[in-house]
Formats: structure tokens, C-alpha cells, sequence
């Protein structure tokens, strides 16, 4: 296996741009405004040689037990078996922040490149605001730039079925933030997945460009709201690792060594800016909700049935 097979082939202008021998500076040329701007403000974990590990502990390792664990704090293996669209039995922690914070749906919006995410980020149907897949989005209304985005999604069409492109997501979402001012927004990608499993890593490091791209677009829009300026988490994970030599790096699953590995990064004002986490306790997927949890000062055990426990690195402690 060698360039061509990982779809790297006629990928010499990326090479140039991309690579140095230094894995800092190939991080940092990947994704600038992660690396040199969100990162140094917050924590991120998951950097197994400085001694922090993040797994998911679901025994699947693909999406939807992925998403479900980052979304309800727990692993449901018993029922979510894989990616079969069936209906999350658990409220989701965006669902328990509605109630808990008497929120109309709208105040708690989904925007997502995959359609599953109607079964996975809510239990009832219609409790929350979801927008994902090929789906026009209803609000805001009266904004033309939604308008626009929802018939050109159908126009370009992805390589999945079940799948949108990523920047028909991000722009929906933008626009509904920036009008509807929601308390809660979940933004799911879809794209690097993909184009792994088409075995073009050419594409992967593109969608990741992107990827940086929409953060800088969407923290330098939340930085200058009255709103939501220096009031504001912004907390970015995935849904599962991947295989991590030239053979494995388009697939995951049980079977893939290594995919178990993950990551998180939390900035905002109620996180310590450290920059990458060193030497701390085992971190998990099921952990991201009772640390977004805590950080918006709730109680997480009032959360039924969690199994996470808020990271302690994430959190800064109170100054009283
Ligand atoms: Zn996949």
C-alpha cells in the first residue's frame, strides 16, 4: 500500500502545502485556527504521548452508538446495536437542558449532515429543533441565504444518500444562529468519515481544512454577539476513532485496532486555558455530557440513568 492506495496519488500541491517532518508544525499547517487559536484558550484531551487518553467505551466503535454516547452520557449497547435508524429510548442531554432550563424546541437546535440524528439527539420526535440530511431547514424564516441553502443541497449531491455535505449544515446552522439565537447548538460533520471509508485521504485533509475553516467562521461570529460573547462553550469531539497505518485508515468498527481512541476539546469561560491536557485520568466519550453539565451548572447525577462523570481537567474550579 502507498500514496496511490490511500488516495494520495495526484495529491502533490496538498503534499507541498501540508507536510513537514515535525507533527506540530503538519497539525498546525492541517488546522491553524484549532491548533494556534482555540486550543491555547481551553483543554484538549486525547493526546496519548502526553499521557491523556479519551476512549469510547460502546463495544461498536461506528456512528450511532458514538453519537448516542456523546449525547446521553452512557453506552446503550443492548439497543443501539449499530447504525440502524431506531429511536434513541434515552432523552438526550439536550432534552433534559429543555427541560431543565424551560426552553421552547427551537431554543435547543440540532444542525447535521447525517439523518440519523432524528433518532439519535431526542427519544420523542419534534421535542427539539432538528435539522439533518437532505432536509430544507424552516427557520429562520424569511432569511433568502436559507432559502438558497435549502434547494442547492439537493442540487449537489453527496456520495451518500443519507448524507448531505458538510457546508450545507454549517451555513444552515450559522443562519439559524445568528437569527434565532437558539441557547444550544449541536453541529455534526460528516464528511472526513466518508471520504476515509472512499479511501481518499486527499479529501479527509480537505474536509479537516474546512472543518478549521467553519470554526474560525463560527467562534468569530459568537465572539462578537452580545449574546453569546465570553458566555460561550464551545465543546468539539467525534464519534469514533480510526485505523491509524496507510491499510486501516479508511475503516473502523470492532475489528480495527486503535479506533477506540478519540478526542475533545472544550474553550469557554468556565475552562481552563491549558492548552493540551498532560498526565490525567482516563477520560471517555460517555464523559462529554456530564462535563457539559457541569459547566453550565447543573447537577449531572440529576441526568437519570448517566454512567459518565464530568472530566475534571475541563472544568476550572470555582475561585470561591
Ligand atoms: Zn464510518
Amino acid at each position: 500500500m502507498g500514496q496511490k492506495a490511500a488516495g494520495m496519488g495526484d495529491a502533490k500541491a496538498l503534499e507541498k502545502s501540508l507536510w513537514y517532518p515535525d507533527p506540530k508544525q503538519r497539525r498546525e499547517a492541517l488546522m491553524p485556527f484549532l491548533w494556534k487559536t482555540l486550543v491555547p484558550q481551553g483543554v484538549l484531551l486525547g493526546n496519548v504521548a502526553l499521557g491523556s487518553s479519551m476512549q469510547v467505551s460502546n463495544r461498536y466503535r461506528v456512528s450511532y452508538p458514538g453519537y448516542s454516547e456523546i449525547l446521553t452520557g452512557r453506552a446503550q449497547d443492548d439497543v443501539i446495536r449499530g447504525n440502524d435508524p431506531v429511536q434513541n429510548p434515552t432523552p438526550s442531554f439536550l432534552q433534559f437542558l429543555k427541560e431543565k432550563q424551560h426552553l421552547r424546541a427551537e431554543q435547543v437546535a440540532v444542525f447535521a449532515s447525517w439523518d440519523n440524528f432524528h433518532f439519535s439527539a431526542e427519544n420523542k420526535p419534534g421535542d427539539i429543533y432538528i435539522n439533518a440530511g437532505y432536509e430544507k431547514s424552516r427557520l429562520p424564516e424569511n432569511s433568502s441565504w436559507t432559502g438558497q441553502l435549502n434547494r442547492l443541497q439537493f442540487d449537489a449531491r453527496y456520495i451518500e444518500d443519507s448524507s448531505r455535505h458538510d457546508a450545507f449544515t454549517f451555513e444552515l446552522g450559522l443562519e439559524y444562529l445568528r437569527n434565532v439565537q437558539p441557547e444550544h447548538l449541536f453541529l455534526s460533520f460528516d464528511e472526513t468519515d466518508d471520504w476515509a471509508h472512499d479511501h481518499r485521504y486527499d479529501r479527509v485533509l480537505e474536509s479537516l481544512q474546512y472543518l478549521d475553516r467553519s470554526l474560525e467562521k463560527l467562534w468569530s461570529y459568537l465572539q462578537n454577539s452580545s449574546k453569546y460573547a465570553n458566555s460561550t462553550t464551545l465543546v468539539l469531539t467525534t464519534d469514533h476513532g480510526r485505523g491509524d497505518t496507510i491499510a486501516s485508515f479508511s475503516d473502523h468498527g470492532p475489528d480495527v485496532p486503535g479506533d477506540d481512541q478519540i478526542w475533545a476539546a472544550f474553550v469557554g469561560p468556565d475552562t481552563p486555558a491549558v492548552g493540551e491536557a498532560q498526565n490525567v485520568p482516563q477520560a471517555y466519550q460517555r464523559d462529554i455530557a456530564p462535563t457539559i453539565l457541569e459547566i453550565l451548572g447543573f447537577d449531572y447525577r440529576e441526568y437519570t440513568g448517566v454512567a459518565g462523570q464530568p472530566i475534571a481537567a475541563a472544568v476550572r474550579a470555582p475561585s470561591h
